[in-house]
């Protein structure tokens, strides 16, 4: 029985821009939000591949002089963390490995929906796998591709694949950039020059450019390849290239930093027309909006903005600790919110207080949150999501509970109010967020909203 875990990534590449590996770790730094498991690069330097990788933040993984033994002018990078069984040295990427034409590199960002069978299928022929992630699974259908060149390899083994990616590819002649035909995860290109010259730079987002002062180019478009070596830059289409694109709502709604601009869209004004569309739709009496910070953020100061409460920072971070998802265990992730929350008392005490976030999904965040807030003495506490709650698992890479496990498949909106303990509960409807962030039905995806994931 072969194992198939799901995987939540940031991946960050250079070409032709010396100290590549300096580049990539703090490309990386800029997307640790987008996994704190395990953290990777892997340069050329002189016809040769040499990789780093292990568990942990960048921070963790790489002191500068390790970063500085990583030669090179072109580089990849990843960032990953896992559902539960995926944690492993072993499943570290960017994966390295050789084959016929050499040595390549793959990081990979996303979630393979058929791996199952495309693991099967490789174990059938006798494939030994070295990890247990999805994503090696590619590489083994590039190595098998009877084509010549990299490009019809990497289009015959994605010709196989299903759900979503976006990759970086790196060999000692080029870098190859790819995003699947549905563009479900974000990936943009830029250029940064140097005192030798100008390069290219890849990244899962925008704020990864502005991290190493690089500038903005373009998304790379779903189901485009684009290749980056000494003969210039080359796009080329995947076979399905022609379907219709569905990027993923929930990078605006919470997955993707505030600062970056995802899918041509700035996710910080985003976040905001959904706090303001949150404030017309459920008003309420309050002395102030407060938001869960970080991700809540920009939602309450829109909330705030359209309903003329107040906002104030009452509730306080710790970033000493880690996401609370990413710790496996219910009792676990109780506690980690405990770690990472904080009340600011003397601003609470007595107040009627509406609470923003971004999200429900197991309500535990919010029942926590709404503990320590009654313990700080607030009169009332409201709580307001500027999204739908989650319904269904995502299958396309983002990290969410298995569906008996999502509070709002098991409660209505009264019982979930009940539960989390809430003066009033308040959340946006799919055709809400349609509205606020101006889009129509089908041109995002929103199968952990809707549960409908016929994305061919
Ligand atoms: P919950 O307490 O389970 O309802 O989780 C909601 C909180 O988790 C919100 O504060 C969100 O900002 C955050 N959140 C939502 N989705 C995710 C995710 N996929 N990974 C990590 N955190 C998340």
């Amino acid at each position: 029985m072969l194992d198939s875990i799901k995987e939540y990534c940031g991946i960050f590449g250079v070409f032709k821009i010396p100290q590549a590996a300096y580049w990539t770790s703090l490309g990386l730094f800029a997307l640790q939000h987008r996994g704190e498991e395990s953290a990777g690069i892997v340069t050329h330097h002189a016809g040769m591949l040499h990789g780093k990788h292990g568990l942990g933040l960048v921070s963790d993984v790489f002191s500068q002089e390790q970063v500085d033994q990583l030669q090179g002018d072109s580089a990849i990078g990843h960032v990953r963390y896992s559902t539960a069984g995926g944690t492993g040295i072993h499943n570290c990427q960017p994966f390295l490995m050789r084959y016929k034409q050499g040595p390549i590199a793959l990081a990979h960002n996303g979630n393979l929906t058929n791996a199952d069978t495309l693991k099967h299928i490789l174990a059938e022929q006798g494939t030994v796998f070295s990890s247990s992630s999805d994503s090696e699974a590619i590489l083994h259908f590039i190595a098998r591709a009877q084509k010549d060149s990299l490009i019809e390899q990497l289009k015959e083994a994605l010709s196989l694949v299903k759900g979503a990616y976006c990759l970086l590819l790196l060999t000692p002649w080029c870098m190859i950039a790819v995003r699947d035909p549905h563009g479900f995860r974000p990936l943009v290109v830029g250029r940064k020059t140097t005192p030798t010259g100008t390069g290219y730079v890849v990244a899962s987002e925008s704020c990864a450019l502005d991290m190493i002062e690089a500038s903005y180019d373009r998304e790379i478009a779903p189901g485009e390849i684009v290749v980056f070596s000494l003969q210039g830059v080359q796009s080329y289409s995947l076979d399905k290239a022609h379907t219709q694109s569905t990027p993923c709502v929930f990078e605006h709604i919470y997955f993707s930093r505030p600062d970056s601009f995802v899918f041509s869209r700035p996710v910080y004004e985003t976040r905001k027309a959904l706090g303001r569309a949150l404030a017309q739709i459920a008003p309420i009496k309050a002395d102030m909006v407060i938001p869960v910070p970080d991700s809540g953020v920009p939602a309450a100061i829109g909330y705030s903005e359209a309903s003329g409460i107040s906002f104030d920072m009452a509730l306080t971070r710790s970033h000493y600790v880690g996401r609370s998802f990413i710790k496996p265990e219910q009792e676990t992730r109780a506690l980690s919110v405990k770690l990472k929350l904080s009340t600011i008392r003397s601003v609470l005490d007595k107040k009627r207080v509406v609470i923003v976030d971004d999200s429900l999904v197991r309500g535990t965040t919010s029942r926590q949150m709404i503990q320590l807030l009654r313990q700080a003495g607030v009169k009332e506490v409201h709580l307001r999501i500027s999204a739908p709650p989650s319904l269904y698992p995502c299958f396309y890479g983002i990290d969410m509970p298995d569906q008996a496990q999502l509070i709002a498949a098991r409660m209505n909106q009264e019982e979930i109010r009940q539960f989390i303990d809430a003066d009033s509960l308040a959340y946006l409807t799919i055709d809400d967020v349609r509205q606020a962030v101006a889009y129509s039905p089908g041109q995002f995806c929103e199968s952990c909203f809707t549960g409908c994931k016929d994305h061919g």
